[in-house]
């Protein structure tokens, strides 16, 4: 992908509105995204409109990564007080704003980008990318102890959360890397 690619993949999901809902829209476009570079993946369905998303690529019989970042945002707030209205996605100079454009969209295209360029790349790794998003992080991370209890989480040897505005958690070598991850 190019850098234009990759800034519209970031502003198509910040333009979805997942306010602690509606996740499954993140989930359906970046499931359209994954099948178009031949990456499969597989929704998990919370309640009505909430779903996650796990997708993985293998190369090698090596260990299993996980790559981590939630599909919700929190509430915008008074969206008068915004620079621009907080879906837009908005370019201005070098930025770009909009609500979920730190807390983690952009974690999550980047971890999305990462996983097909490293295929597209056919980059020398041994093992498998399991890229998880998931619903309702900024209330009761729901989505994260929903994977964590079906067994998504069982295969991982480490985990890498995208969340960019707190410290990262990393767990590695963790074989039972339950919860999936906590503050
Ligand atoms: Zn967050």
């Amino acid at each position: 992908m190019n850098k234009e690619e990759r800034i519209k993949v970031l502003q198509d999901i910040i333009k979805i509105k997942s306010i602690n809902d509606n996740e499954s829209e993140v989930a359906d476009y970046l499931a359209d995204l994954f099948q178009k570079h031949g990456i499969e993946s597989e929704k998990v369905k919370y309640s009505e409109g909430r779903e996650s998303l796990v997708a993985t690529y293998k190369k090698g019989d090596g260990k299993v990564l996980g790559i981590s970042d939630h599909e919700d945002v929190v509430a915008a707030g008074d969206e008068s007080e915004w620079k621009y209205p907080p879906f837009s996605a908005e370019i201005d100079g070098d930025k770009l704003y909009g609500r979920g454009s730190t807390d983690m969209k952009s974690g999550l295209a980047a971890l999305a980008i990462s996983m097909i360029e490293t295929k597209e790349e056919n980059a020398d790794i041994n093992g498998t990318l399991k890229f998880m998003a998931t619903v309702g992080e900024e209330v009761g991370e729901l989505g994260s102890e929903q994977l964590t209890k079906e067994g998504y989480a069982d295969d991982l040897d480490g985990l890498i959360i995208g969340e960019l505005t707190g410290p990262a958690l990393i767990y590695t070598h963790n074989p039972t890397c339950s919860p999936l991850y906590k503050r």
